[in-house]
């Protein structure tokens, strides 16, 4: 279901949804309490139960997590339920549903009336929200802070991903040289290369030509592979230090090999 990757690939850390393994008609989700509110720092779990004329009509959302502000395994009336029907619009969809349900929470008075609704003290709320985070979902086996892992932790490795990628970005480039060093100073790198050409041209006549293009085209992945992809000054900078060498190898082989090729094509002619 593109929804279901859809909501996989959010990188909105305030929900995580997915549907059952043996039923796509309902999905689980865990949403994080809103911040500023009593529920700050709770995790709520709760079913959603798409009808079979989904996307046509709205779904059901029943909470499982005890919270204080919603009955549990009652089907909740927000506007993007079943309850409210006429205002339900097919291109919604879960996530909308469920951000819905978010902005829903921290309403009070008659805004929060409705079926579905208790009106815990915010002392109550406060600490089922505390607890919540441990709370285990009989389904899914697995807890709202497993289900929804709390954004500090998610922002600092998504921090440090990209750093943790630079490092290792940087850490092979500063471990491929020596590796790399030994293949450049020798001829190899020409042979390499132009075998993978070669074998695409079987004619004698073409061969010329084709080395001809081969060499040319060495030089160009030389070339490439001077600067690969210029994104770091360092990798940049260290690059043609080893790279010089064949590349003038190379140049000088290439030279030599339109002389013996002109030479052949006189001969021969
Ligand atoms: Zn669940």
């Amino acid at each position: 279901m593109q929804e279901a990757r859809e909501l996989a690939n959010d990188p909105c850390t305030d929900y995580h949804a997915e549907p059952l393994e043996d039923d796509i008609f309902e999905w689980h989700c865990t949403i994080r309490g809103p911040s500023g509110t009593e529920f700050e720092g709770g995790l709520y779990h709760f079913r959603i139960l798409l009808p079979a004329e989904y996307p046509f009509r709205p779904p059901s959302l029943m909470m499982l997590t005890p919270n204080g502000r919603f009955e549990l395994n009652t089907k909740i009336c927000i506007s993007f339920t079943s309850y409210h029907e006429e205002e339900w619009q097919p291109a919604w969809g879960v996530r909308t549903a469920i951000l819905g349900l978010q902005g829903f929470f921290p309403l009070k008075g008659s805004a929060a009336n409705g079926v579905g609704s208790v009106e815990y003290p915010v002392s109550e709320r406060k600490r089922l929200a505390l607890i919540s985070r441990e709370w285990v979902c009989p389904k899914c086996q697995q807890t709202n802070l497993e289900c929804l892992p709390d954004p500090l932790q998610h922002a600092t490795t998504t921090l440090n991903e990209p750093m943790g990628l630079r490092g290792l970005s940087r850490a092979p480039d500063q471990l491929e040289p020596p590796v790399s060093r030994p293949p450049p100073t020798p001829l190899p790198p020409a042979p390499e290369r132009s075998p993978v050409p070669e074998t695409t041209i079987s004619d004698p006549d073409q061969a010329a030509i084709s080395t001809l293009v081969t060499e040319s085209r060495s030089s160009i992945v030389g070339e490439q592979d001077r600067t690969p992809s210029g994104t770091e000054a360092i990798r940049g900078s260290q690059l043609p230090v080893y790279h010089r060498p064949p590349l003038l190898l190379d140049t000088a082989i290439c030279l030599l090999l339109v002389l013996v090729v002109a030479l052949l094509c006189r001969r021969v002619l």
